[in-house]
């Protein structure tokens, strides 16, 4: 894309990014490596947390070395705060509501939230790597203790976090409350993979606890191990749940950029893009969970839409035509469950367990998350 020092500076942009989850922070690293712009990325926590491994980090606290890359490894610019509000007319963001970072382009990466264990931003807003190995670490410690686990969804982390936990603990005994009317995980699950992933999770002992039947969850505590805490059920039959880990549905991050945002703002939350452009507005972006994009978000389909998205705020900043255009990927997902086993579909076929180990369960592809980023993963 052309050599820095022959430019005028006026073509220079600054490229703001809020947001420093996997999305934000492949887009940051893509983009510093152009010549005529500048990138600043903000974010409430001093690294990227890999959401994607929480599960292998429950029962592997030593895993957590490998699920939180500081983002000053990987980033040349970056801001530790919340962006609170948008001044789309003057371009700029206000940072923890006081300091003004102005933009060129300005792209949203923000997300979703949850609940700790899931993710650190509802819970424990901020925490530094320090603090969220040490919150991880304790967590662990609560679920060792418990001998009757209550998983509260059949998403795609709760059965990854049961499989793990079933794996290393073979004597616990692990439910998932769940819909018995839905499919598990999502309703674009294909049937096949549905069936398959029910299998698995008889074969492996985790049971499936129909939530309409419970009387009391909204009662119980959760994501701490209470002794003697059980669900009670329709039929007055109780459940032991020493352990409820309830983290709810993700919600979009949304309140910081409803009034720059406008109509783009769905009420579901999400940002509505066209190729990833925020509709109706000057020079704003998003990608990643924050839009309506329907696709799943694994790892190589975040690293897609970041590349698209770069090579588009490229084109612009050096005034040429793009002529690229993003095609959703075909549904495709992985579902580890523990280290040696899982299931998946790619390609309209489900895949081998062998080839579930490999693509994911055996490390949760940290290795290609840090190496995207121009890193080597510690010693696994
Ligand atoms: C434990 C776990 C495992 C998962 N496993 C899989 C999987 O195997 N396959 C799959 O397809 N999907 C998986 N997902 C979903 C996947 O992780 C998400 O789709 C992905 O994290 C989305 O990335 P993102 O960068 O768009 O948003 P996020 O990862 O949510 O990152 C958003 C970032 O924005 C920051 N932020 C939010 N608001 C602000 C603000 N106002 N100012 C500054 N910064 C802000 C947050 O701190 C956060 O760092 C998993 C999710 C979790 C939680």
């Amino acid at each position: 894309m052309g050599c820095g020092s022959s430019k005028p500076k006026s073509l220079y942009k600054q490229v703001v990014i809020v947001g420093g989850g996997y999305s934000g922070s492949y887009l940051a690293y893509l983009l510093q490596k152009f010549s005529l712009c500048e990138i600043i990325l903000i974010d409430p926590k001093d690294c990227m947390h890999y959401f994607f491994a929480v599960p292998r980090c429950i029962v592997e606290p030593e895993f957590l070395k490998h699920s939180f890359i500081p983002f000053e490894d990987f980033v040349k610019k970056f801001v530790k705060g919340t962006v609170t509000s948008i001044n789309a007319k003057k371009k700029l963001v206000l940072v923890n509501g006081a300091r003004k970072i102005p933009y060129d382009y300005l792209v949203i990466a923000t997300g979703s939230s949850s609940s700790f264990p899931i993710k650190l931003n509802k819970t424990c807003h901020g925490a530094s790597k320090e603090d969220a190995t040490n919150l991880y670490k304790a967590f662990t410690e609560e679920m060792k203790r418990a001998p009757d686990i209550i998983l509260a969804g059949g998403n795609l982390l709760n059965i990854e976090i049961a499989g793990e936990i079933r794996a290393d603990y073979p004597d616990k005994k692990v439910s998932l409350l769940c819909n018995e009317n839905e499919k598990l995980i999502c309703s674009s699950l294909p049937k096949e993979l549905d069936e398959e992933l029910r299998k698995l999770l008889y074969k492996k002992d985790i049971d499936l606890v129909s939530e309409s039947e419970i009387t009391n969850f909204e009662s119980l505590v959760s994501n701490k191990f209470t002794n003697g805490q059980h669900l009670e059920k329709t039929n007055g039959k109780k459940i032991e749940a020493d352990l409820v880990i309830n983290c709810n549905e993700p919600e979009p991050s949304k309140d910081f950029c409803k009034e720059a945002l406008g109509e783009a703002l769905l009420e579901s939350g999400k940002i509505k893009v066209d190729s990833f452009k925020a509709r109706g507005c000057e020079n704003i972006y998003s990608l990643g969970e924050a839009t309506d994009v329907e696709e799943v978000l694994t790892p190589y389909n975040i690293q897609r839409q970041a590349e698209y998205l770069a090579s588009r705020i490229q084109a612009e900043i050096s005034n040429e035509e793009f002529t690229g255009s993003y095609q959703s990927s075909e549904f495709a997902l992985l579902i580890a469950f523990g280290r040696y086993d899982g299931v998946g579909y790619e390609n309209g076929n489900l895949l081998d367990e062998d080839d579930v180990m490999e693509k994911k369960s055996a490390t949760f592809n940290v290795d290609i998350i840090w190496s995207s980023l121009g890193l080597h993963p510690p010693e696994l």
